[in-house]
């Protein structure tokens, strides 16, 4: 399964943080590549682009001024657009069926989601129905669609490699 990530409407001065932790969350939790839709951001793909080298595997971030676009460009790719909303089906009721989908988007909204993309979306899902965190929502939805495969993920070629201890710390280091 391909996994991409469509985070619109970041506000550079509201949403970098949430944002960039989209952005890793996405990278850590077995997506492929984020496409940053709203204000352009350069720090936040800077930021990211480095963490990527850093910690291995391969994630692409990229920015899209327009979000219109950048649904359109992954329909056209074949991807199965996924939204992230409070108001859509539980995920646990509908992952099962999503995870035989052979490339997905999943979108998460910053400010008010436009209800064109409830209506482009092939499934609005919802992770619970409580207003919540976009974070919080990506990394569930990521771990239902695969059914807690990323937590295995390998990431060739790292720069840093932690080694997992029952306590203290152990980091590997290469150039
Ligand atoms: N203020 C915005 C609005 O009213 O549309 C949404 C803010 S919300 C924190 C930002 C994003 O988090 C939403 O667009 C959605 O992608 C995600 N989100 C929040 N709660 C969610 C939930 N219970 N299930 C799925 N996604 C959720």
């Amino acid at each position: 399964m391909k996994l991409a990530v469509i985070r619109l409407g970041h506000r550079t001065e509201r949403d970098k943080r949430i944002t960039t932790h989209c952005a890793l969350v996405a990278r850590a939790l077995g997506a492929e590549q984020i496409v940053l839709c709203g204000e352009k951001d350069d720090k936040i793909v800077e930021g990211v682009e480095k963490v990527a080298r850093q910690w291995g595997g391969k994630f692409y971030i990229t920015y899209s001024p327009s979000y219109r676009t950048t649904l359109r460009k992954f329909k056209k790719q074949k991807y199965r657009l996924v939204h992230a909303t409070m108001y859509g089906e539980p995920i646990q009721q509908v992952a099962k069926k999503i995870r035989k989908e052979k490339k997905i988007a999943i979108v998460v909204g910053a400010e008010k989601v436009p209800r064109e993309v409830y209506d482009e979306s092939d499934y609005n899902v919802s992770v619970t129905s409580q207003p919540h965190s976009e974070v919080a929502a990506l990394a569930i939805i990521l771990h239902e669609l695969q059914d807690g495969r990323e937590l295995d993920k390998k990431f060739p070629k790292a720069k840093i490699k932690i080694t997992p201890q029952t306590r203290g710390k152990k980091v590997s280091k290469r150039n």
